[in-house]
């Protein structure tokens, strides 16, 4: 894939800012008439503020949850605001001591627009390492690594030789999560839609088995493959899929709750386990968590990631769809499990 290049983005004539507006509360899946693609001018910084180009945003299961007005972690993305979305951005012009033009940024709200104009208080520097790719930091070495690392780690808190499982397993954060499992020395199992899933997750990233939750059924090969129960589940999916590990979960089990998708396009309640007297019975922990919690503890993660990587320990995949206008169609595909690694869209237009 050719990269971009920054130069020219830095030397281009910079007119009109296209970005996406919510116009309505999806009912079901999001469909692109939720949203309009408006044009307008780019905003200079004031003081203390930069202006960005935006690289790359990244689409991210929890978009669905911002666009709803159910409670949740922030506050909704309002109607007729430009939605919200974690960019990698290009710093054309500067009124901050903290970044010049040409500096590359991380930006939690970059949004779904090809510029940004924002106070330099809410972005991170990004340093390029030689040979990473700059999607890299918006994936393994960006919230999705960290997501990862801190939910398994501090949540989940896994010992060698106790049994893990990850819903989601194929996925931007469950497969990073498994190797992290298995680095520290854990039965791995990982629950995939697909064969071509589970082979990557087992034979690529090393993790012990895969359940096809697709073609099997998950509680019947839980049994099978985990005859002495689950120590901890790392939870992406909710639903059926959890209930199905949570029903497992030994005395002293730990459940990381960091995702329920399968709820994401349903309105109220995201319904937990049937069964809730396990958690007294077995005095299991449920706990979920948010990865802007730990942002203060990034370095902790990176620097356990970086060896992994350098090790040749840690696989991961990016999946880039070309230009802003596909954004809304393009968030579907997690929904559908239609993407292939951390899912991402790239906002300036390629050149060869
Ligand atoms: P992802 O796993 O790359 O993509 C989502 C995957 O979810 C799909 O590929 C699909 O897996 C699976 N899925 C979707 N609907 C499903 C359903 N109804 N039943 C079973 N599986 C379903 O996305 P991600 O960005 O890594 O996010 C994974 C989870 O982590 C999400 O729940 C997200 O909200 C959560 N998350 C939480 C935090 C946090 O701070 N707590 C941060 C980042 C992400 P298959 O392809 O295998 O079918």
């Amino acid at each position: 894939m050719a990269d971009i290049t920054l130069d020219r983005l830095l030397g281009e004539d910079h007119g009109v800012n296209r970005r996406w507006v919510l116009r309505r509360r999806p009912a079901a899946k999001v469909r692109q008439e939720d949203l309009i693609l408006v044009e307008g001018p780019i905003s200079p910084p004031g003081s203390g503020e930069v202006l960005l180009r935006n690289l790359y945003l990244s689409l991210d299961p929890t978009n669905r949850l911002w666009m709803s007005d159910r409670a949740q972690y922030l506050p909704p993305v309002g109607i007729g605001e430009v939605m919200r979305g974690g960019t990698l951005g290009l710093v054309l012009d500067s009124r901050s001591d903290r970044f010049q033009p040409g500096d590359l940024v991380s930006a939690g709200d970059g949004g779904w627009q090809d510029y940004v104009t924002c106070s330099a208080e809410r972005l991170g520097r990004v340093r390029q390492a030689p040979g990473l790719p700059l999607t890299a930091h918006l994936s393994i070495f960006g919230p999705t690594g960290l997501t990862a690392y801190f939910g398994l780690t501090d949540v989940g808190r896994p010992k060698s030789g106790e049994t893990v499982v990850i819903s989601a397993a194929a996925g931007a954060v469950g497969s990073i999560a498994g190797q992290i499992a298995k680095h520290i020395g854990c039965h791995v199992v990982g629950i995939a839609g697909g064969p071509e899933k589970c082979r990557w997750i087992t034979e690529d990233l090393g993790f012990d088995v895969a359940i096809d939750y697709r073609a099997q059924d998950v509680a019947v090969e839980l049994d099978r493959l985990c005859p002495h129960g689950v120590d901890v589940g790392f939870e992406n999916v909710g639903g059926a899929v959890m209930n199905a590990v949570f029903d497992r979960l030994n005395v002293g089990g730990r459940m990381a709750l960091c995702g329920m998708i399968s709820a994401y396009n349903q309105e109220g309640p995201m319904p937990g386990p049937a069964d809730f007297g396990r958690i007294l019975m077995n005095r299991l922990t449920v706990q979920g968590f948010v990865v802007i919690d730990y942002l203060p503890r990034a370095k902790e993660a990176l620097t356990y990631l970086g060896a992994m990587a350098r090790e040749g320990q840690l696989k991961w995949k990016v999946d880039v769809v070309q230009g802003l206008d596909q954004a809304p169609d393009a968030l579907d595909r997690l929904f559908r499990g239609d993407h292939d690694g951390k899912l991402l869209v790239q906002l300036p237009e390629m050149i060869a």
